[in-house]
C-alpha cells in the first residue's frame, strides 16, 4: 500500500493502464515522473505498476504533459549529452 506517499500532496490521482499485465490502476501524483524531451517523441511519462511491478512508460502527448505538470508530477529535463 502506498496511501501515504509523501510526495503526492494535492491527492490528486491518475488511472493508467499498465502495458504490462493491462490492469487499470490509479495512482497518486508521486508515483509518476514525467520526462520532457526536445521533440514530441522524446516525452514521456513513466510510473511503476501496483499490480506486476513493471517499470511502465508511455509516451506524453501535450494534454497528458500539461495535466501531469498542473497536478505537480515531478518532470526531468531531457538535455543532450555535453561532451
Ligand atoms: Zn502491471
Amino acid at each position: 500500500m502506498t496511501e501515504e506517499d509523501a510526495a503526492g500532496e494535492a491527492g490528486t490521482r491518475f488511472k493508467v493502464y499498465c502495458s504490462q499485465c493491462r490492469e487499470k490502476v490509479e495512482l497518486p501524483v508521486g508515483a509518476f515522473r514525467l520526462a520532457l524531451g526536445a521533440t514530441k517523441e522524446r516525452t514521456f511519462y513513466g510510473f511503476t505498476c501496483p499490480e506486476c511491478g513493471a517499470a511502465v512508460r508511455k509516451p506524453a502527448g501535450e494534454k497528458i504533459v500539461e495535466a501531469l505538470t498542473r497536478a505537480g508530477v515531478s518532470t526531468m529535463r531531457l538535455v543532450p549529452i555535453e561532451r
